[in-house]
């Protein structure tokens, strides 16, 4: 018998991995690879390019309205990458100029709202693996999966570092390293939403684990959800 389809979730804090592992699972299970971290920074970007005033709900309220969101599969690099009205932002959305708003548009309720209707709507199939902050706990906290990510905090800055790096070499340690710290301080604070463990969570830890062996234990845990 076909082993039956499941939602599986990946929270946890900036940088630890958790859209690595998550396109692992994807790719090694054939599931939808869901990256939701994209869809707050394209909004981000969004806002932005347009200059809205996001402390204003009736411009943020506009602004959504003529904001469509897609994800497209890319053959060549074997990803699905973000579009934003039919643009491919997959890479300015890593800049750091929408890193440093990303925490803040991410937290005003109509935005959460906006995104997390079109993620439940990615999930009615099953067969999703999908990362960000709330997966298991408000977008899919039926999930029969859930995994929270942590890892040590330079081991953390060092991984960003150096993938940020590779697109803008004059980016530093200290920029990112601050970055993290204020996104994982205003995502865990704010009123909607927070980053939170799901209470039926299995916390993976990835400071000294290799990519192998980090998807190993997620797959015996797979096996045993399905
Ligand atoms: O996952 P990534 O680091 O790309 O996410 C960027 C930001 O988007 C996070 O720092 C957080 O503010 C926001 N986010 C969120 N909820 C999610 C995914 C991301 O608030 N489910």
């Amino acid at each position: 018998m076909a082993a039956k389809k499941i939602i599986i979730t990946i929270d946890g804090w900036s940088s630890c991995g958790k859209s690595t592992l998550a396109k692992q699972l994807a790719k090694k299970l054939n599931y939808v690879y869901i990256d939701s971290g994209a869809m707050y920074r394209a909004i981000t970007l969004y806002f932005l390019r347009n200059h809205i005033d996001w402390t204003d709900e009736k411009e943020v309220n506009e602004a959504l309205a003529d904001i469509q969101l897609e994800f497209h599969y890319n053959e060549h690099s074997g990803q699905s990458e973000m579009y934003l009205n039919g643009e491919n932002v997959e890479y300015v959305i890593r800049d750091l100029v929408v890193a440093e708003k990303v925490s803040d548009v991410a937290a005003i309720r109509e935005v959460r709202a906006f995104a997390v209707k079109q993620q439940q709507a990615m999930g009615k199939k099953k067969g999703i693996v999908m990362d960000g902050r709330d997966i298991g706990t408000v977008v899919f906290p039926q999930a029969e999966l859930k995994i929270f990510m942590t890892a040590d905090n330079a081991i953390r800055v060092e991984r960003r570092f150096k993938e940020l790096y590779e697109k803008n070499p004059n980016i530093t340690p200290e920029e990112v390293k601050n970055n993290l710290e204020m996104r994982d301080y205003i995502d865990s604070h704010r009123e909607v939403s927070p980053l939170r463990q799901a209470d039926d969570a299995i916390v993976l830890d990835n400071s000294n684990i290799g990519m192998e062996e980090q998807l190993k234990m997620a797959l015996a845990w797979v096996q045993e959800k399905r």
